[in-house]
């Protein structure tokens, strides 16, 4: 290892609006600031100041819980193109359908097999005239499954009506992707309404361990698990679907307030096992 290397691997990083040294912690790829709480991403060897915006809440008075007790977690949150997303889902069921209609006409196979003179004659006994020969039956079993058009319906109709979809993803430490997966999913079914203003980083909060990048493809799949199940377990639909989004992902912190062993989201109004967080709490909690 050449001295330079090794000098930079040992460089202290300092923030670069007051001169603080900044803490490295665990696999946090954002650093804050302890004296003027401002972020902090490395990027190659200069540091860039990360945005962060905090969702505006309204306090009941008397409030349920001491201001000092929230805790600000971090979520990536983008918002779906709906216009574009509607006109996806139709173009994709509008060629799901015509496949599926193909398909039927294909399976329709013609009847070769000689007529029976017995039961063309029992048939013309009774009345009945023998089908012609080379006749189609339908072959059952040949479709392809596609949600049913009224729930489709349903679902566009419900998911364009406010106007706004956003999907949120954690950007906190988490014990895992699942529970990461899950808490994502709970926010963004629950649709809540969202108001934000320029974090201060004021408070305990909880530095974002996840990028933009990582944040938009897991976003992918909470999205999807908002579906219904019959739109969820149609591949044909879902693998052919490209989720687009109407601007690029903003980092917003949600507040949260811890009950015993639940943790309470301010935003969006479910709650969450404590352990969820236990890791993350003592990791990045500060004054
Ligand atoms: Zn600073």
């Amino acid at each position: 290892m050449s001295r330079r290397t090794g000098s930079l691997a040992v460089q202290r990083l300092q923030c670069r609006h007051c001169g603080a040294e900044l803490p490295v912690m665990g696999r946090s790829i954002v650093f804050r600031c302890a004296t003027c709480r401002r972020l902090w991403a490395a990027s190659g060897e200069r540091l860039r100041p990360v945005r962060v915006d905090r969702a505006v809440i309204e306090l009941t008075d008397p409030p349920d819980y001491a201001p000092g007790d929230i805790i600000h977690l971090p979520f990536w949150v983008a918002e779906i193109d709906l216009p574009r997303f509607e006109s996806d889902v139709s173009k994709i069921m509008k060629s799901l359908r015509a496949a599926q209609a193909r398909l039927a006409e294909a399976s329709l196979t013609p009847d070769d097999r000689e007529p029976d003179p017995l039961t063309e004659l029992g048939l013309n006994l009774i009345g009945i005239e023998s089908p012609p020969s080379g006749s189609q039956r339908i072959v059952p079993g040949a479709a392809i499954a596609l949600p049913p058009s009224a729930e489709l319906d349903f679902f566009l109709r419900t998911m364009t009506e406010t106007g706004i979809l956003r999907v949120f993803v954690p950007a906190f430490d988490s014990p895992g992707e699942q529970v990461r997966l899950s808490i994502g999913r709970l926010m963004t079914h629950r649709r809540p309404e969202l108001r934000t203003e320029p974090s201060d980083g004021a408070g305990r909060t909880a530095v974002p361990v996840i990028q933009a990048a990582e944040a938009l493809v897991l976003a992918r799949y909470v999205f999807f698990s908002t579906f219904p199940a019959s739109m969820d377990s149609c591949a044909g639909l879902i693998d052919r679907l490209e989720v687009r989004y109407a601007a690029e992902p903003l980092l917003v912190e949600l507040p949260f307030v811890p009950h015993g062993a639940e943790i309470e989201s301010l935003v969006g109004g479910f709650h969450i096992p404590a352990r969820t967080l236990g890791a993350l709490i003592e990791e990045t909690a500060s004054g």
